[in-house]
């Protein structure tokens, strides 16, 4: 059996649509139709060239990214009647998945630290065995002994879409923070990570939720999200402005966390100024090296700042974040993050809507989706 795959060639090439076989399913494995993939800012660091796509095994080779996605089970392979949580599982059920592969035998591993297994990130050059190994194909394949959660029907595929990167990534963050009920959280970045981190905030107790963006559309979206206040960086262009804002708003404390999901340095410095003494700075955004600043450590001392450095989650991330879909999917409008869906054959095309740096004014793309089966 042949898939469509979406290969990445390069900044100059960029994507270019291939039929690739399917892996032969072995006992415990599991092959997902993948039927709707979301491409994240993390997908647009290598499209526009910031840095080369990782290839963490292998042979370098053009790859397939894509990593936020959800499908189908097509085939289950031999002794997998349940997910993870023991619920039965048959092909035609829509799943979620970590998109990254704990080794489940090393030290970090070990000490049930999934999230920060050095050997996780898999990724394999294409013409490479299993193939199917991202995203933005028909196919994709869970090797034996991977997570795999039977999503519920309600939730529709562009629901899904964020499940497993924006949703967990931010779900397991707060968690990091241990945030408490009351608690306030600033979001600088209220794209697809921010808007599901307003979200997740409120319903994990947070009294007041402060969105950061220069989009009047996300920060409309993220009041219906959940947050109590929105401050539009064009109307406060300068940093020490907005943190005075953010001051006021705390009574003249600062937020009890802040997290960053914009990926420019200077706004880490900004973010730290926005916390209360003791508070804790979620830092998502820098996934690329060379992500230099100039800080005074003596601010963290002083401050008392937890900087907690996060990527990726743990697997129980995963069940927790569609029990949230489902609980709130009539209060937070999260479906509509997903502003645009391409079919896949047009993958060049939403990558261009999706784009935002250089742009007059960003996008008012909040999500963009690729789309595979109907
Ligand atoms: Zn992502
Ligand atoms: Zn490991």
């Amino acid at each position: 059996m042949n898939g469509r795959a979406a290969v990445f060639y390069g900044v100059e090439q960029r994507f270019t649509l291939q039929e690739l076989p399917t892996p032969e399913v072995e006992p415990g494995g599991v092959l997902v139709r993948v039927n709707a993939a979301g491409i994240c800012g993390s997908d647009l660091h290598y499209w526009r060239g910031d840095n080369p796509l990782p290839v963490a095994v292998g042979e370098p080779g053009p790859v397939i990214p894509g990593h936020e996605f959800t499908g189908v089970v097509h085939t289950l392979g031999q002794g997998i009647t349940t997910d993870s949580l023991g619920r039965p599982l048959k092909e035609g059920d829509q799943v979620a998945f970590p998109y990254f592969f704990p080794c489940m035998r090393c030290y970090n591993c070990m000490r049930g630290e999934l999230h920060a297994c050095p050997y996780r990130a898999t990724r394999t050059a294409v013409k490479n065995y299993p193939y199917c190994h991202g995203g933005y194909a028909d196919f994709f394949y869970l090797k034996p002994g991977h997570f795999v959660f039977k999503a519920p029907d309600e939730l529709s595929k562009e629901t899904l879409v964020p499940v497993n990167c924006a949703l967990a990534q931010v779900t397991f963050a707060l968690h990091r923070a241990d945030l408490h009920v009351g608690d306030t959280v600033a979001v600088q970045g209220a794209g697809g990570l921010g808007l599901n981190a307003v979200a997740v905030a409120r319903e994990m107790g947070a009294g007041q939720v402060i969105a950061i963006d220069g989009q009047d559309r996300r920060l409309e979206l993220a009041l219906r999200c959940g947050a109590t206040d929105t401050i539009n960086i064009n109307e406060l262009p300068h940093a020490d402005a907005r943190i005075r804002r953010v001051l006021e708003l705390t009574s003249g404390r600062g937020a009890d966390v802040v997290m960053e999901v914009v990926g420019f340095p200077q706004v880490v410095l900004e973010g730290l100024q926005m916390l209360r003494l003791g508070g804790v700075y979620l830092e998502i955004g820098h996934i690329t090296p060379n992500s230099s600043m100039t800080l005074d450590v003596n601010l963290v001392v002083r401050r008392q700042i937890r900087f907690l450095g996060i990527q990726h989650y743990n697997p129980w991330i995963i069940p927790a974040a569609l029990d949230f879909l489902v609980r709130t999917r009539e209060r937070y409008p999260l479906a509509e993050v997903t502003s645009d869906t391409f079919p896949l054959e047009h993958i060049n095309e939403a990558f261009e809507a999706a784009e935002w740096l250089g742009r007059e004014g960003g996008t008012r793309v909040t999500r963009a989706v690729v789309t595979m089966l109907q």
